[in-house]
């Protein structure tokens, strides 16, 4: 797989408008209509998982704001849309935790509130991105705060978090909540496969991974797929006893049963292919692994313990396959 899909991808993130981003239709149609309506808030906070758009909307939000083109959506041609994208327009910036550290520091936003004193250069708005807000130092944190109690006019800042309750609740409450939320798993396969050219095969097993982040999805595409989803397919594909010995068996079980969450869309991804091959060549053996995959489905449901569940499911196909060849 191309080494370069990371760097193509986070270009390709500021080149999207609002438009273009999908499965955030309601925190873009609220940023949208605040532009339409000329009513922006002074500071945003953008809450949700990694990797699911947060960024990209805080970009093409400081494009609709700041578009000659006089709509609410940034236009991608003008002047202003074009230098958001290269990270060049004077009145828009983004800050996140400094190259290679963990945390924003106060220096950071020292000069952060230096520059919003002044009125935007160019822009009709400025507009600063803090990326991983609560990476911010407790006195970064602070100095941040004076910004958002008395934000200047024309600057807007939009605080980026996975978890909100890693903020100051002084910041919390001074920001206009933008909630984020995972991309189901069918619209992740169709942007892999329309956007990425990802063969649908691929697609379907990298949107099984990406726990509704189109981010975390690109990060598999990027790499190998990991070993455990694999070894899955191979042992329902060659029905054979290559589970091994109990050892390899509970390890092997402990990776897939990594969360509740990703443990059922791989039983159910693993049900869609089983019911596939069950219509085009109905067999006793295929019927006995979608009974005990659809079984373990159930007690996970139910709320068993996810690691038991798949441990006997494992044993059982041992099982089955041992009697069987
Ligand atoms: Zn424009």
């Amino acid at each position: 797989m191309g080494g370069n899909r990371e760097t193509s991808h986070s270009l390709e993130s500021y080149k999207m408008k609002f438009s273009e981003i999908v499965g955030q239709e309601v925190a873009v149609n609220i940023l949208r209509k605040s532009i339409e309506n000329k009513r922006s808030h002074h500071a945003y906070l953008f809450v949700g998982p990694d990797g699911v758009g947060k960024r990209t909307t805080a970009i093409a939000f400081a494009k609709g704001l700041n578009c000659r083109s006089s709509c609410s959506d940034g236009c991608d041609l003008c002047d202003s849309c074009k230098k958001i994208e290269n990270g060049t327009h004077p009145d828009v910036e983004l800050i996140g935790p400094r190259e290679g550290g963990l945390t924003i520091s106060i220096d950071q936003i020292r000069k952060l509130q230096r520059r919003v004193s002044y009125k935007p250069l160019e822009g009709n708005r400025k507009v600063y991105i803090i990326d991983d807000a609560a990476s911010a130092t407790e006195e970064a944190a602070n100095c941040l705060l004076k910004t958002l109690e008395e934000p200047p006019p024309q600057v807007i800042l939009i605080l980026i978090t996975e978890n909100i309750y890693r903020l100051l609740s002084t910041v919390r409450s001074r920001c206009q909540l933008i909630l984020f939320r995972q991309i189901p798993r069918t619209l992740i396969e169709k942007i892999l496969r329309d956007r990425y050219e990802v063969a649908p095969e691929e697609a379907r097993s990298l949107a099984w991974l990406s726990s509704g982040s189109i981010g975390r999805a690109l990060y598999y595409l990027e790499r190998e797929t990991p070993e455990f989803v694999e070894r899955l397919g191979e042992i329902f594909e060659r029905e054979g006893s290559i589970i091994g010995d109990y050892g390899s068996l509970f390890q092997f079980s402990s990776e897939i049963s990594r969360d509740r969450e990703s443990a059922l869309e791989l039983l159910n991804f693993l049900l869609g292919d089983l019911g596939r091959e069950f219509v085009e060549d109905p067999s006793m053996l295929k019927q006995k692994k979608i009974e005990i995959v659809m079984e373990t489905v159930d007690l996970i449901k139910r709320n068993v313990n996810v690691n038991l569940a798949i441990d006997g499911m494992l044993l059982k196909l041992q099982e089955l396959f041992t009697n069987y060849f």
